[in-house]
Formats: structure tokens, C-alpha cells, sequence
């Protein structure tokens, strides 16, 4: 399949997880690849480029607004610009509001919230002189909900379908659309983390902790996975998509239904 022959993706935080899933469905449908994220490169980078289309990293920090601007300046340097924006990158700290750290909140809202600010002003030029783009925001359930000791990561969220929304009515008469991922558990690093320290904190095994935090807020007791937020982003770059508009939509097993 090649839907997406000739668009080039850039996918934040794309050498893991969630942000690897989504750019390896892209790929599979022939975008061109700017990978971004920390960690090992090259494994995630074959995985891509297994798909036939041309991958390049660029390693961003995106809590550095001067690092975003090299890296879509790279973008557009080795691609022309960036059709399709996937804001994924993310981390995640969990604490009480009167422990959480001051550094930690402000590394959360530059990395989950900020950078697509900054990334998103970056590559509208290039979208709405093409008059066709895709942003896609990884928000998350919390996004829409909230859960305790994760202050800054649901203020972050929230900020991100706010965004998504102005990013949409400003770009509402044009090819380009701005749309928010709603996913509720993906079993990633970021959720093995919280996961390994849920079963410390309450010494049980680690398949019981999964168990648990499954079934505290998920009803279908399944992780979503990042192959199925893939295909949401591709369906969000497809032609019936094109009028799908500032919509934080959920992947989330029934989280946000009860
Ligand atoms: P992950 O830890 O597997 O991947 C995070 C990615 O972001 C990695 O590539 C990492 O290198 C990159 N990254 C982290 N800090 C960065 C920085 N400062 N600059 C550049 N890259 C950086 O996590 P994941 O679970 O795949 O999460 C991806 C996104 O999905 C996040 O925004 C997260 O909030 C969101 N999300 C995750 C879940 C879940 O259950 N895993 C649920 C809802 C939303």
C-alpha cells in the first residue's frame, strides 16, 4: 500500500513505543520518516525503513525549543518540510501535588506540551503553502479525565486537546487538519514503569500489578496497542478524514465511557 507515497512524517519521540508504532504504520503506507527520541536509533530505524521508504533521526531534545527548530529545519532541509506532524514524545512522573517536584512538572509541560506548540507553528508554513497537512497530537485519556499524583501530566494533556482544538479552527478553511489520540493503556516503557512500581509498592508480581491497573480503569482489561494508534493516524491522513477537525479521540478499551 502506498496512500502516503511522496508525504514525509515527522513522529516526536519515535524510537519507542507508541511514537515507533505509529511511524512504522506510515511507513508502511510509503511516508518518508524523520524519526525523533532518545535511546537506541538504529534497531527502531530498520523497522521503518523495512517498508521501502527513506528514514533520517534527528535527536532533539524536545524540551529545547532552539533543538525543535534545528531539528525541523532538518526536515526540511533533507525532505522539503513536514506534511504529516505526530507530537508523541512523553514522559511521566508521578507524585502528589505538594511532593511533586518543580523540575519535574516543568520538564512535563516543555516535553508533553510545549514542544508541540513550537513544532506545530514550525511546520504550518510549509502545510498551508501545500494547502494539505496532518497534526496529530498524542494526547491521552488524560487529556479528557483525570487521576491522581498526575498533576502535570494531565495539565499537559488537557493543554494538548486545547491546543488541537485553536490549531484546527485556525487551519479550518484550509487542507490542513489538526486532530488529538486519546489512548488509554499501551504497555510501553513509559506504563512498565508505573507498572513495575505499583507491584514494589504493593508486593505483589508484576503480572498481578498489570492485572490490577487493567482492570482499575480499563473495562475491556486490554492494552490498546501501538500498532492500532497507527492506524488511527493513518486514517486521520486519509481523504476521509479531510474534514475531521480539533477531535481528541479515544483508543481506551472503555475508560472515558464510564
Ligand atoms: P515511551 O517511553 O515508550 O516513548 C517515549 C518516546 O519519547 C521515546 O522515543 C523517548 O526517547 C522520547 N522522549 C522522551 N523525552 C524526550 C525528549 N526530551 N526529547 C525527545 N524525545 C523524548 O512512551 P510511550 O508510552 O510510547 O508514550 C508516547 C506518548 O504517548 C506520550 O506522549 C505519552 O504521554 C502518550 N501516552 C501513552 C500512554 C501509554 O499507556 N503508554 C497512554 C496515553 C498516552
Amino acid at each position: 500500500m502506498s496512500t502516503l507515497k511522496g508525504k514525509t512524517a515527522l513522529v516526536t519521540g519515535s524510537t519507542s513505543g507508541i511514537g515507533l508504532g505509529i511511524a512504522i504504520e506510515l511507513a508502511r503506507q510509503g511516508a518518508n520518516i524523520v524519526m525523533n527520541g532518545f535511546g537506541d536509533v538504529e534497531a527502531p530505524k530498520r523497522d521503518i525503513a523495512a517498508h521501502g521508504v527513506r528514514v533520517e533521526h534527528h535527536g532533539a531534545d524536545m524540551s529545547k525549543p532552539t533543538e525543535i527548530e534545528a531539528m525541523m529545519a532538518f526536515a526540511a532541509d533533507k525532505f522539503g518540510g513536514v506534511d504529516i506532524l505526530v507530537n508523541n514524545a512523553g514522559i511521566q512522573h508521578t507524585a502528589s501535588i505538594q511532593e511533586f517536584p518543580v523540575e519535574k512538572w516543568d520538564a512535563i509541560i516543555a516535553i508533553n506540551l510545549s514542544s508541540a506548540f513550537h513544532t506545530t507553528r514550525l511546520a504550518i508554513p510549509h502545510m498551508t503553502q501545500k494547502n494539505w497537512g496532518r497534526i496529530i497530537n498524542i494526547a491521552s485519556v488524560h487529556g479528557l479525565v483525570a487521576s491522581k499524583d498526575k498533576s502535570a501530566y494531565v495539565a499537559a494533556k488537557h493543554g494538548i486537546v486545547g491546543l488541537t482544538k485553536v490549531t484546527a479552527l485556525e487551519l479550518a478553511t484550509t487542507g490542513v487538519t489538526a486532530n488529538a489520540i486519546c489512548p488509554g493503556w499501551v504497555l510501553t516503557p513509559l506504563v512498565q514503569q508505573q507498572i513495575d512500581a505499583r507491584a514494589a509498592r504493593e508486593g505483589i508480581g508484576v503480572d498481578q500489578a498489570t492485572r490490577d491497573l487493567l482492570s482499575e480503569k480499563e473495562p475491556s482489561q486490554q492494552f490498546t496497542t501501538p500498532e492500532q494508534l497507527g492506524g488511527m493516524a493513518v486514517f486521520l491522513c486519509s481523504p476521509a478524514a479531510a474534514n475531521v477537525r480539533g477531535q481528541a479521540w479515544a483508543n481506551d478499551g472503555g475508560w472515558t465511557a464510564q
